[in-house]
């Protein structure tokens, strides 16, 4: 745990998709990542807290991870940062919710695309971003952490699940693309560095290495 990094995740049916508000408690600085469908909790949370939403980070553009993404923009006006490679996916967020027979709205702009190695901040702290494609072409891995320390925690959107990996039958998915971003990027930070996926609990690197069955 990094101390000051205030974590707050929520999740809601159908998808019990992790949205996560991360704030430093300096600063008062946050960056909300993935607001799906639970975004009232936390912008909720954010106004409790007292903090001001900087960005809205997408580790990836599924449905489940940017319906909250007009309500977040039209309530905060922070920018809206994608992997170029996922923009097919983000514009076609209709058609998405069509194949899973649900309603879902258009979207609006993104501001900013991803820079691999270019680090965004906020407050005290960084965002590192690494492309991890499998999953889907433009998944990345948000690894956030202390400016002035090597420490980092990892969002890492549907690549990685505690015991489990990200599905690879939607389009664009890949298995061989997708174990080779989880063992040369997200394995390649140290055994303690938390991961907090896209759906299910949190969990660690050194605990994915040892247990995980699609990676040991
Ligand atoms: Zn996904
Ligand atoms: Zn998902």
């Amino acid at each position: 745990m990094i101390p000051d990094m205030l974590i707050r995740t929520a999740a809601v049916p159908p998808f019990f998709k992790n949205g996560y508000l991360v704030a430093c408690e300096t600063t008062k600085q946050a960056v909300l990542i993935d607001p799906g469908d639970e975004v009232d909790a936390l912008l909720d949370e954010a106004s409790s807290m007292g903090v001001t939403i900087a960005a809205i980070l997408l580790t990836h553009a599924h449905l489940d991870h940017v319906t909250g993404v007009a309500r977040a923009k039209s309530a905060t006006n922070a920018p809206v940062w994608l992997h170029k490679d996922d923009l097919f996916l983000y514009n076609g967020v209709v058609e998405q919710g069509r194949m899973f027979g649900m309603r879902v709205s258009a979207q609006p702009p993104i501001d900013h695309f991803f820079t691999e190695g270019r680090a965004l901040t906020f407050g005290d702290y960084v965002v590192d971003v690494h492309h991890t494609p499998g999953h889907c072409p433009g998944g990345v891995c948000l690894a956030i952490g202390p400016a002035d320390s090597a420490e980092r925690q990892l969002f890492v959107g549907d690549t990685l699940f505690a015991g489990s990996i990200g599905r690879t039958d939607l389009p664009g998915g890949d298995m061989d693309t997708l174990l080779n971003s989880i063992r040369t990027v997200l394995f390649s930070f140290p055994d303690d560095a938390q991961v907090l996926s896209g759906h299910g609990p949190v969990t660690t690197v050194g605990e994915e290495k040892r247990s995980n069955p699609f990676l040991t």
